[in-house]
């Protein structure tokens, strides 16, 4: 595996956003980074080459960034995961419980086909509640879900053990 810890000082850390007494990781810093962003991306492929991956599914809106670019390397297509009535076809959607009320997202329905190999990235993994309901779209159409995939991910929240069946890879860990 490539090392990634150099890319971390390159990951910003904003307090209080988007409210008081949340730290907020913004990869932004990462992104506009030209040896980063590349090697950010080298590094996700590196753990998904040869698995045969179909399409790489990215959720709205940080998955957009850097899941097209995963797509391109790994010779997959790429599906995007959005927030309710952005899609103009028809749709699964699943609705998810937040901190204060729920939210939706959907999928177009011939997006997936029964069978095919799809991993599903965002940019941050914290308690994995989008994650999840980003699973069980796939789910509904068939899909095989190969691995979810993150640009950092904050372990101290456990957001992977709500993932066990699953293959969790992400390039960066915060405590
Ligand atoms: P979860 O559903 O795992 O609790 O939260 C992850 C989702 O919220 C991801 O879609 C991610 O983009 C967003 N998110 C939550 N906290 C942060 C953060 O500190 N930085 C970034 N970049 N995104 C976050």
């Amino acid at each position: 595996a490539l090392d990634c810890e150099p890319l971390k000082p390159l990951v910003r850390t904003v307090p209080d956003f988007p409210k008081p007494g949340i730290l907020f990781y913004d990869i932004t810093t990462l992104l506009k980074d030209r040896i980063g962003f590349a090697q950010l991306i080298d590094a996700l492929a590196a753990h998904y080459i040869g698995k045969d991956i179909d399409l790489v599914l990215g959720i709205e809106a940080r998955g957009f960034i850097f899941g097209p670019a995963l797509a391109y390397r790994l010779n997959a297509g790429f599906v995007p995961v959005r927030k309710p009535r952005k899609l103009p076809a028809p749709v699964a959607r699943v609705t998810y419980d937040l901190e204060y009320g729920t939210d939706s997202l959907e999928i177009h329905l011939d997006a997936v086909e029964p069978g095919q190999k799809v991993i599903i990235v965002d940019d941050l993994l914290a308690t994995g509640g989008t994650m999840e309901a980003t699973v069980k779209l796939v789910q509904q159409l068939g899909g095989h879900i190969a691995g979810l995939g993150f640009a950092v991910e904050l372990d101290f929240l456990k957001g992977r053990d709500k993932f066990k069946d699953y293959d969790v890879f992400s390039l960066l860990h915060y405590n």
